[in-house]
């Protein structure tokens, strides 16, 4: 009996896992496709300097337009990345926002971007010349040029990631860690590591003046980081009072809603030269 029962446990589970890679390998034939029908789109996000209160970057995300309903990365990244599908669409988010940031920079803005990496592109073969070949393309200065990587990639040093990284900051490309704090990267090793920058964990500014131990984190964080000269940039900022505390602390730079949120390109336009929002 209880043999039965077991059996049948594992044929629901069976076929439920059945399902489960059904709709995965659909969704990775969608997006596919998507790449090649011009379904993709970027919004790009303002960073701005928390002493000026000045535009200095603004960070690219992508976007699905699925049948009209806008799909946010969260929903496709990881399919993109199993199927592999993330080095070419990599590529295009790539050249797509250099493309953008060049025109804006013509009309004597210092704008910087920030780009997203999936580990899986930064150890594909040819993304180093690719990197390269889009600044060619674009004409686009490498120190205008962020790569944001998540802090496992130096951790775990995945085939040669961390190899494949310096070789970028060699073209003069920054690197910045992106959710900090969920990991155990310490600070002075990536300052060996030589990152430009890194990017406190939005679950951080959460508690910001909620929670002691996390105040005192990021306090701490933002100390370790001016002494190592890695610059310090606060994501998720929603509320005026975490925005009054980072400034209390010294960080440098601040992203989130409350400063602004992600917008089409024709909408950083209107913030040549000029500070993000009323609320800063
Ligand atoms: P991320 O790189 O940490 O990007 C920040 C995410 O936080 C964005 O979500 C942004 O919309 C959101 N955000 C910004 N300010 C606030 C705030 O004040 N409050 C809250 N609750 N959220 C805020 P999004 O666009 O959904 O992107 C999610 C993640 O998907 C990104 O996290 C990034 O890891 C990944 N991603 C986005 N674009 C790309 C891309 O072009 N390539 C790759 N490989 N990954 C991408
Ligand atoms: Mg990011
Ligand atoms: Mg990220
Ligand atoms: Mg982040």
């Amino acid at each position: 009996r209880a043999k039965e029962r077991g059996t049948g446990h594992v044929e629901v589970y069976a076929a439920h896992m059945h399902e489960m890679v059904v709709a995965r390998l659909e969704l990775q034939i969608r997006l596919r496709r998507a790449l090649a029908d011009g379904e993709f789109f970027l919004e790009y996000q303002p960073i701005v300097d928390l002493g000026t209160s000045q535009v200095t970057a603004v960070e690219a995300l992508v976007r699905w337009n699925r049948d009209g309903e806008v799909v946010g990365p969260d929903a496709f990244i990881g399919a993109a990345e199993e199927s592999g599908l993330i080095v070419p669409l990599g590529e295009w988010i790539l050249r797509e926002a250099c493309e953008k940031v060049a025109v804006w920079r013509v009309s004597d803005w210092d704008i910087g971007l920030s780009v997203n990496l999936s580990v899986k592109q930064v150890l594909s073969p040819r993304f180093v010349r690719t990197v390269e070949g889009v600044l060619a393309e674009t004409g686009l200065s490498a120190e205008v040029l962020t790569l944001e990587v998540d802090e496992e990639v130096l951790l775990e040093d995945e085939g040669d990631a961390v190899a494949r990284l310096g070789e970028l900051r060699e073209l003069g490309v920054r690197l910045a860690i992106d959710d900090y704090g969920m990991g155990y990267a310490s600070l002075a090793h990536l300052r060996e590591l030589s990152v430009d920058s890194i990017k406190i964990d939005p679950s951080f500014i959460a508690d910001l003046g909620r929670d002691d131990t996390v105040t005192l984190l990021t306090h701490t964080i933002i100390q370790l980081g001016r002494d190592l000269g890695v610059q310090v940039v606060a994501e998720g900022i929603e509320r005026p009072e975490q925005l009054e505390q980072l400034r209390a602390m010294g960080c440098d730079h601040g992203q989130g809603f409350l400063v602004a949120r992600p917008m089409p390109a024709e909408g950083v336009d209107s913030l040549a030269g000029g500070e993000a929002g009323p609320d800063l």
